[in-house]
């Protein structure tokens, strides 16, 4: 299976090596903000609420919950990720990075996108070594890009992370 966050490696190679690893790494986070956030999203396409959760900043977790998160990431089929643009560098000491990202995903019978400039905080683990996390973000669009028709061939088709041969109608496909 190729990597959902678009990296176009495989998901083994890519973000499964934070996601499925969280806990046997000792909490172990990607490097950069980028790839973060990179495996949040692969998270939300996966539906794993834990690791979304867990990499939210101490700081926004309070304001979380875990069955919230599962909820809102079971409602939609999560397409893509674009990245517009990162701060993230290697070897920054800085408390804060942002990156600049598009969500594209399938919400209420709708292609939607969602655009954010998200601040990502560096902090200790319980481990006592610097992580980054995902603190908060400003939401640029959100909104419903193009209705999709029961009977028209299923946006998903077009996403690299479908390799489906036989082209599914939305009603057979993604629609609920
Ligand atoms: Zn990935
Ligand atoms: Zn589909």
């Amino acid at each position: 299976m190729l990597c959902p966050c678009g990296s176009k490696q495989s998901y083994v190679n890519c973000c499964a090596q934070y996601i499925e690893k969280f806990i046997e790494n000792n909490n172990r986070l990607p490097e950069l903000p980028e790839q973060l956030m990179r495996s949040r999203f692969t998270a939300y396409a996966l539906n794993n609420a834990h690791y979304i959760f867990a990499t939210y900043a101490k700081a926004s977790q309070s304001q979380q919950s875990i069955d919230d998160i599962q909820e809102w990431s079971s409602q939609c089929k999560w397409l893509e990720l674009i990245i517009h643009n990162t701060s993230s560098r290697e070897s920054d000491e800085s408390e804060y990075q942002f990156v600049e990202f598009s969500a594209i995903f399938i919400h209420d019978n709708s292609i939607c996108e969602m655009r954010e400039h998200s601040r990502f905080k560096r902090e200790k683990n319980s481990h006592n070594e610097m992580v980054w996390r995902y603190l908060d973000g400003n939401i640029l669009k959100n909104e419903a890009v193009k209705h999709i028709s029961r009977n028209e061939t299923c946006p998903c088709q077009n996403y690299f992370n479908k390799q489906s041969r036989k082209a599914k109608k939305y009603k057979h496909c993604c629609a609920r």
